[in-house]
């Protein structure tokens, strides 16, 4: 029988929106990130992309970002998650739907704020490990760049230098895309960018420690919610339920599905039971894990 890793694979990487990228890496990435985040104790989060096209931040990072601090929270560690203020709304709406109280820091930063330190802003915190998750990453000119080559970084912050500043600490580091040009990306196999609309142009150049590179942002929060959840033998994933009222939620905050552009209770252009589909996958493989 394959290992649960394994099949937890299968279901994160699932190719819905047709994006290629599916196969970029392992499984061991999932698992050396569980294994980071099982004994961190205190976690930096960060998410939120932004979509210009309706000033909005999307519907795909912050269900994924709360399920895994919900998690954390959950095993009694820090959790502080860095946003900004197109997403902040959006976060906090998923934040209320899984009740994560108020133990849960969620910090917005503004474009404007040019002047932000991002060293002392980790060194504040001083977590353990870092995590991001569908956030925009910086480009080889130094750009975040949307799919379609819209400057993002002209209306939020790239946090890239939270994972410098990680680097030159050795704090360990951990990033979840599905497109490229998110934050971490700069980890993805280069030859894969063949198969991503301008992907030279859009990748961003940053890295990380541990990469996973799922179908939906969404999925690899989960999965790795799901991934600790059968490391530990406690179930901490939220239900296929929670998945649809953290969609409605962020919707009633003014949330997009950055695939439509639209105010629709999706993500990435995959309708909802879809995405309720892969949380109850997820929950099969916990379960055969107890
Ligand atoms: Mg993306
Ligand atoms: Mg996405």
């Amino acid at each position: 029988m394959r290992s649960w890793i394994d099949r937890l694979h299968g279901v994160y990487t699932k190719d819905e929106g047709g994006r290629g990228l599916g196969d970029a890496v392992g499984p061991e990435n999932l698992s050396d990130a569980i294994e980071r985040l099982v004994v961190a104790d205190r976690v930096l989060l960060m998410t939120g992309f932004f979509i210009a096209d309706a000033m909005a931040g999307e519907t795909d990072g912050p269900p994924g970002t709360v399920s895994l601090a919900s998690a954390l929270l959950r095993l009694g560690k820090s959790v502080r998650i860095l946003t900004d203020a197109y997403s902040q709304s959006l976060v906090s709406a998923c934040a209320e739907v899984l009740d994560c109280g108020p133990n849960l820091e969620i910090v917005s930063i503004d474009r404007d704020t040019a002047s932000t330190d991002y060293r002392h802003l980790v060194e504040a915190f001083s977590p353990d490990a870092i995590v991001s998750i569908e956030r925009p990453g910086m480009n080889r000119d130094g750009k975040c760049l949307s799919m379609s080559r819209v400057d993002l970084s002209a209306h939020v912050p790239c946090f890239d230098p939270v994972f410098h500043t990680a680097k030159q600490m050795g704090i360990p580091t951990i990033a979840i895309g599905d497109g490229a040009n998110e934050l971490g990306m700069g980890s993805l196999p280069r030859h894969v960018l063949r198969k991503v609309p301008h992907g030279e142009e859009i990748a961003a150049v940053t890295d990380c420690d541990h990469l996973i590179v799922a179908g939906v942002s969404n999925w690899g929060g989960a999965a790795l919610v799901a991934g600790m959840s059968c490391r530990i033998g406690k179930n901490l994933l939220h239900t296929a339920e929670e998945e649809r009222s953290m969609v409605e939620a962020m919707v009633d905050v003014g949330g997009i599905d950055g695939k439509t552009k639209s105010a629709t209770v999706s993500v990435d252009g995959i309708e909802i039971t879809y995405h309720q589909q892969v949380v109850r996958d997820l929950q099969a493989i916990i379960a055969s894990c107890m």
